[in-house]
């Protein structure tokens, strides 16, 4: 797509300028590099925390930058291709929250979603007769959010009176820069016995390039999830793999301490998930390479194209 090629190059000139050193949750800046570029080839410093085993860039592009990227339509044009398709179909399918939540919350409760998109998620319990408030920064999502009865809220979490029964933050954490203390301000606006539901992207369940992206600051694995969010003092009700590669996580209010895990396990994890991936892909790169220049070479352009299809079926079968 062309928006994304200038899009790109522009970014990939001003990173350095508008980047800066994001040291780790735990406060280490001991990293291992695990990537340099990102799927859509921005610059996109991807680094593992030696002392925690928290994946995160470093460096990252400043805030500003990206709220003005989330604000623009330039987001959307690297997360869909055909706007009004996807929407309908977010609005079609994205039940799944509803799903999870219905059972636990009371009639008439009163809901916030952080980053609620078109409303898509929030439809279902509109429907249950809950009272709706969201934040967005898309100013054309807002529209259509507004229009199909979700309350626009303040982004300005900090300055509110009012309390929530529950909260979503869907695909939103990981977007963030400073968790613990969004997590903190999340919870002087949640009911004492209100939920908090999180969903991000696991790289547990599915570790490839595919997953790093620069407007990503963070990639959870179950404990790394868990740690930071209890590091705000709150308690895990539930915690499970969603819609195949994501996991959510309801968390409660607590008062206790947080999670303890083996953090030298989990930096080896991390770093054997990442030695496999790169096997994988290096076979599959020399794989195609070599045996494509090799039927080319023997049978033409021609019959390359032909046996495109079964080429693809030994890669997906035996590698
Ligand atoms: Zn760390």
């Amino acid at each position: 797509m062309n928006e994304n090629y200038y899009f790109r190059n522009k970014y990939n000139k001003e990173f350095s300028n508008f980047s800066k050193i994001n040291p780790c949750l735990c406060g280490s800046i001991r990293d291992y590099q695990l990537f340099k570029y990102d799927r859509h080839e921005h610059l996109c410093p991807t680094v593992l925390c030696e002392k925690c085993g928290l994946v995160r860039s470093n460096p990252r592009i400043n805030s500003d930058y990206m709220i003005d990227f989330y604000e623009s339509d330039n987001y959307r044009n690297f997360t869909t291709s055909n706007k009004t398709k996807v929407y309908s179909n977010y609005f079609r399918t994205s039940k799944h929250i509803y799903k999870i939540l219905s059972r636990y919350i009371k009639p008439k409760s009163e809901i916030l979603e952080i980053g609620c998109g078109g409303g898509w998620n929030l439809i279902p319990f509109l429907r249950s007769g809950h009272t709706i408030y969201g934040t967005e920064y898309s100013k054309e999502l807002k529209k259509i959010s507004e229009y199909k009865g979700i309350i626009k809220y303040d982004k300005n979490i900090k300055s509110s009176k009012k309390k929530f029964d529950l909260i979503i933050v869907s695909h939103v954490l990981e977007h963030l820069y400073d968790i613990n203390n969004f997590l903190n301000n999340l919870k002087k606006i949640l009911k004492d016995d209100g939920y908090l539901y999180i969903e991000v992207p696991s790289i547990e369940k599915k570790y490839s390039l595919d997953q790093i992206q620069f407007f990503h600051n963070y990639y959870f694995t179950k404990n790394t999830l868990i740690k930071y969010c209890l590091k705000s003092r709150f308690k895990v009700f539930k915690w499970s793999y969603v819609l195949g590669i994501h996991q959510f996580i309801i968390l409660k209010k607590y008062v206790g301490y947080g999670v303890h895990y083996n953090k030298i396990n989990e930096v080896t994890k991390i770093k054997e998930l990442h030695r496999k991936y790169f096997l994988l892909f290096y076979r599959r790169y020399l794989f195609n390479f070599y045996f494509r220049s090799l039927v080319k070479k023997l049978f033409g352009e021609f019959l390359t194209t032909k046996v495109k299809f079964i080429l693809k079926f030994l890669r997906t079968s035996f590698l």
